[in-house]
């Protein structure tokens, strides 16, 4: 039996630790190919490059470079680069969390979407706590989940968002299962004058700080555990769309 085919990509760029702890990982799992941004690209949010040539090269045995964001990596890699479809896409290790409504921002988990959207089961993975990193926790996990992924599946539409709290195996109070969380917006920009007198803004000066939901992933972390919240592309708000199909009505031409 042929090794399962394994898709990895991030946002930190392909020198990050955290990819090269990843694909270390997974290679216990099946066969990885890595394609990966030349550069952080971290925030990328799912953009797409569309308005100029994208270069891809190989700078090591099954290792590839792209001059573009996690979600050209996925496309271009599971579209024209690789031999074979990938059984499975993972982002990761990212330095960083990434909790709540962050996950639109990230080029990590937006990565992992860009699978869902090619039908291709994926998880998105990131460490939480600052530099120095240490991914053994994290590194594990995601062979383990890699693992139990290629053998039961994923709904369509589904993609599992992973974030691994800092600190060593011992510290770790198990796994949650959890929902996305919800950040407390508070002000986050920085304004200053430059050299030359000129005003300039500088997003997220501050810490983040987040609601307590009591089940969300920030909890989960919070209180030591590995969170795995499965989250869907389908942003349509089901309950909404019920109680605003009364205003279809009003809406129309007179
Ligand atoms: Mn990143």
């Amino acid at each position: 039996m042929t090794a399962p085919a394994i898709l990895v990509t991030n946002d930190d760029g392909i020198h990050s630790e955290g990819l090269r702890a990843l694909a270390e990982a997974l290679a216990h799992v099946g066969e990885v190919t890595v394609v990966a941004p030349d550069r952080e690209r971290s925030a990328a949010g799912h953009a797409l490059t569309l308005h100029r040539p994208l270069r891809a090269s190989e700078v090591a045995p099954g290792w590839h470079r792209v001059d573009g964001t996690p979600t050209d990596c996925v496309t271009l890699a599971v579209m024209g680069m690789l031999k074979r479809r990938p059984h499975l896409v993972v982002a990761g290790i990212n330095l960083g969390a990434n909790l709540g409504d962050d996950v639109t921002y990230s080029g990590t988990v937006s990565a992992a979407m860009e699978g869902i959207l090619l039908g291709i089961p994926a998880f998105a993975i990131s460490q939480g706590g600052g530099a120095p990193f240490e991914f053994t926790v994290a590194a594990d996990f995601a062979r383990r989940l890699a693992g139990l992924l290629l053998e039961q599946g994923l709904p369509p539409d589904t993609l599992l968002n992973v974030n691994v709290p800092a600190g060593p195996p011992e510290s770790i109070r198990g796994v949650a299962l959890t929902r996305q969380g919800r950040r407390a917006y508070r002000e986050s920009i920085v304004e200053k004058l430059d050299p030359r007198g000129k005003t300039y803004y500088w997003i997220g000066g501050s810490e983040p700080e987040w609601e307590c939901l009591g089940d969300s992933d920030y909890d989960a972390v919070t209180a030591g555990k590995i969170s795995v919240t499965p989250l869907r592309l389908d942003l349509t708000h089901y309950e909404v769309l019920t109680t605003l199909r009364g205003w279809e009505e009003r809406l129309r031409d007179p």
